[in-house]
């Protein structure tokens, strides 16, 4: 064994030098040997100082160069991958802001409930999905809209019949709410008796009988229940995961996860499986635990990093749990809930910031949006300057005041568009006609200063950057409603929703420096279309096709 690794580094050694001088040999204004050229393309590049471009090269993992065709071509060697641009159009590979991808790798091969129209069909696809699987085992996923027949609350009942043999607890398209049938609650030992939970709601039936509904921290009751998957679901999970986003042109992901969801991705890293670039957070209670892995082992590499803490303030708009200042228009006496007590967020915070570690919160009512960012406030001032980069999830609904303090605090406003088009449908009936001015909010929001990390919040939402561009400039609601944008008010350019969906969310995460844009020195990551989206008309955006996605230099996906 030892002898053949001698002769290993023998080989190695003069190898590796080969490479350097080769390197060193076709050194030109690159500093390296160009590996794959884009030409005569159309290239938003995202860098202000030079922002448009026909032509790029790469050398490694790498952009050495970006310049006209004639300037990009005199670097091409034989060992250079040429590939025509005809036209299209090229930007930085997406990065999204928030997702949560595990859930979403496991939600690809679910019973799939996002588009069923009524209470029928909603039945029916269960059904179908029941008779495939093992008897025994979970149905979990779903991502179920009970806003798409009028609003009324599946129960346990509706299906009970048709789901005798497997467990079932499927969610709500926004995570916070979740329906568990009968089977599910037997084994979950739920019965009348079973007490109310802080922040979180057992729905009732008349008699005090659960209805299979649970919302927020009350889903602890069956999520605990659920068996683990094993290993092995997990790493197919990711795998399928980063296929399926790499579709759709993404190359970087922002997770928002548990610990446990890290440990898979190291294993993928470890066994160089990555091909999507991850950024993982981890529950912000858990900050000491992550303090302690930042010191021993940094902040990650270019492939999978961690150092945000991710915490939560409220529920959501769809769930009534969202804290507003006022109540909701279609429940007077309700105005949401706080899943976490004000001292809690603040000492985590407080903490988590002086240990040096980013801090993101989930915040989507006005008065969470408030209370949080008078947390950063504070926190700011108690624990002095330094670049922190807080970032508050969703920041959904505003009052005025505070979209001026994102600008004034430097709060990032992680956001997600197509929550906008598709909550656009029903928000006004929850929240009335005034509070719907400030929601998602964009325009005011970039006008105040703030930066904008755009995202999509999968599984919640479709992980499809082209749909969020499209959200975030037309506004026009999933019904077809509002052909000149819910809110048009607050439509932004397609430029700057480039921007949040590339140079800025490479910000949020701590990462401008090494890609989010396309210039000598940054990261391969980047993303062909079959046009320009910032020459066509926006509404045409939805259909626009990714042709390519290339991730360190790495063509990822083809079409
Ligand atoms: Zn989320």
């Amino acid at each position: 064994m030892k002898k053949h690794l001698f002769w290993f580094r023998y080989l190695i050694i003069p190898t590796m030098l080969l490479l350097f001088l080769s390197c060193i040999a076709n050194k030109n204004a690159t500093g390296g040997q160009v590996t794959m050229v884009i030409l005569d393309a159309t290239i938003w590049t995202g860098d202000a100082a030079a922002p448009k471009a026909e032509a790029l090269a790469v050398c490694g993992d790498k952009i050495v160069a970006v310049g006209t065709t004639e300037q990009i071509k005199k670097l091409i060697t034989d060992s250079t991958t040429v590939i025509d641009g005809f036209g299209k159009f090229v930007t930085p590979g997406f990065i999204d802001s928030h997702l949560h991808f595990l859930t979403g790798g496991f939600q690809l091969a679910s019973v799939q409930l996002r588009d069923a129209q009524t209470p029928a069909e909603f039945i029916q696809r269960i059904k179908k999905y029941a008779e495939a699987v093992e008897p025994g085992s979970w149905i979990t996923g779903g991502n179920w809209n009970h806003k798409l027949w009028g609003g009324d609350m599946p129960c346990h009942d509706w299906i009970d019949s048709v789901t005798t043999n497997n467990p079932v607890w499927i969610n709500r398209l926004d995570g916070h709410m979740a329906l568990a049938n009968s089977l599910a609650m037997k084994i979950a030992r739920i019965t009348k008796d079973i007490k109310d939970i802080d922040g979180g709601t057992i729905v009732r039936d008349a008699a005090g009988f659960p209805t299979g509904i649970f919302k927020d921290n009350a889903m602890y009751l069956i999520d605990r229940a659920v068996p683990e998957p094993s290993d092995e679901m997990k790493d197919r999970a990711i795998q399928a995961a980063m296929s399926y986003v790499a579709e759709h042109g993404v190359t970087s992901i922002q997770h928002m996860g548990g610990w446990d969801d890290l440990v898979v991705f190291e294993r993928a890293h470890k066994n160089g499986k990555l091909k999507t670039r991850l950024s993982a957070a981890v529950p912000l209670s858990t900050w000491k635990e992550l303090k302690a892995k930042v010191a021993k082992e940094g902040n990650g590499d270019v492939w999978l990093r961690f150092g945000g803490l991710k915490g939560y303030a409220d529920g959501s708009l769809g769930s009534h749990t969202a804290a507003f200042f006022q109540p909701f228009t279609d429940a007077p006496k309700d105005s949401g809930l706080l899943v976490n007590s004000f001292e809690d967020l603040y000492s985590w915070t407080k903490n988590a910031d002086q240990a040096g570690l980013q801090v993101i919160v989930h915040a989507i009512g006005d008065r969470a949006n408030h209370l949080m960012l008078n947390i950063f406030e504070s926190v700011s001032k108690e624990n002095g300057e330094r670049d922190r980069r807080f970032r508050i999830e969703h920041a959904q609904h505003l009052s005025a005041n505070d979209i001026l303090r994102f600008g004034q605090l430097h709060v990032i406003a992680s956001m997600q568009p197509y929550h906008a088009i598709d909550d656009g449908c029903w928000a006004e009936n929850v929240i009335g006609a005034e509070r719907i001015r400030t929601t998602y909010a964009f325009r005011s929001l970039l006008d105040c200063g703030a930066k904008l990390a755009l995202g999509s919040d999968w599984y919640v939402a479709p992980p499809i950057p082209l749909q969020g561009i499209y959200a975030a400039v037309t506004r026009r609601t999933l019904d077809g409603k509002n052909p000149n944008g819910w809110v048009p008010d607050q439509k932004i350019t397609v430029t700057e929703a480039l921007r949040a969906y590339t140079t800025d969310a490479a910000f949020a995460s701590f990462e401008e420096n090494v890609k989010g844009a396309l210039k000598p020195g940054l990261l391969a990551d980047f993303v062909m279309m079959d046009r320009d989206i910032t020459a066509i008309p926006p509404e045409k955006i939805w259909n626009v096709q990714i042709l390519m996605t290339v991730v360190g230099g790495k063509v990822i996906y083809k079409k």
